[in-house]
């Protein structure tokens, strides 16, 4: 074995703190689950997400229209940072940022795992297809008619790795009609 395969991957190597610039932005899986507008429980604090996107977020891309200028278009548009990225707590669990600063490991789909930018898509854990309207369409007052749970879950499929997901679609496959 050579002493890169020995080498752990630099999320587990480093801490968010001693990353380069392009590891730290590599961190994001590309969910945009943290684009969704979010409302807060003034009473307890509780985080509802919404179906509804931020008006920068292409839905179809899955991805912000114009990231590089994103606060200035955006102004409360949250950047993360080293600083602020362990108090944020309406980061989705699912979040590479919110795993990493958790001691977690990063799941299979994340495209730094599985070298696929699309299996984030694959796995059903980002926001492609899923958000019903931009908030440019959607007044304050209706947003409570658009919290959903989705953001903060792992869907079923999403729990197996690929493989797995292969082998009980072909064992499906191969069980008598009944
Ligand atoms: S929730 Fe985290 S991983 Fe998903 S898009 Fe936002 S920063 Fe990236
Ligand atoms: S400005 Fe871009 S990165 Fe920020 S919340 Fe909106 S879509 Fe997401």
């Amino acid at each position: 074995m050579s002493r890169d395969a020995e080498q752990p991957p630099f999320w587990k190597a480093k801490s968010l703190a001693q990353m380069t610039d392009s590891e730290w932005e590599s961190v994001c899986d590309g969910c945009g689950r943290c684009c969704l507008n979010k409302l807060e429980d003034e009473d307890t604090g509780k985080i509802y997400f919404t179906d509804v996107a931020c008006r920068l977020f292409d839905s179809e891309a899955c991805r912000c229209h114009d990231y590089a200028n994103r606060s200035a278009q955006v102004p409360d548009c949250v950047r993360l940072d080293v600083e602020n990225v362990g108090s944020l707590n309406w980061l989705p669990s699912t979040c590479g940022y919110r795993l990493l600063t958790e001691g977690k490991d990063l799941y299979w789909w994340h495209p730094l795992v599985s070298g696929d930018p699309d299996s984030v898509h694959v796995a059903g854990i980002s926001c492609r297809g899923r958000i019903s309207a931009s908030e440019a369409d959607v007044p304050d007052e209706e947003l409570q008619d658009h919290i959903v749970n989705w953001p903060n879950r792992i869907p079923k499929a999403a729990r197996f790795k690929p493989n797995a997901v292969a082998k009980v679609k072909a064992a499906k496959m191969k069980a008598p009609a009944k």
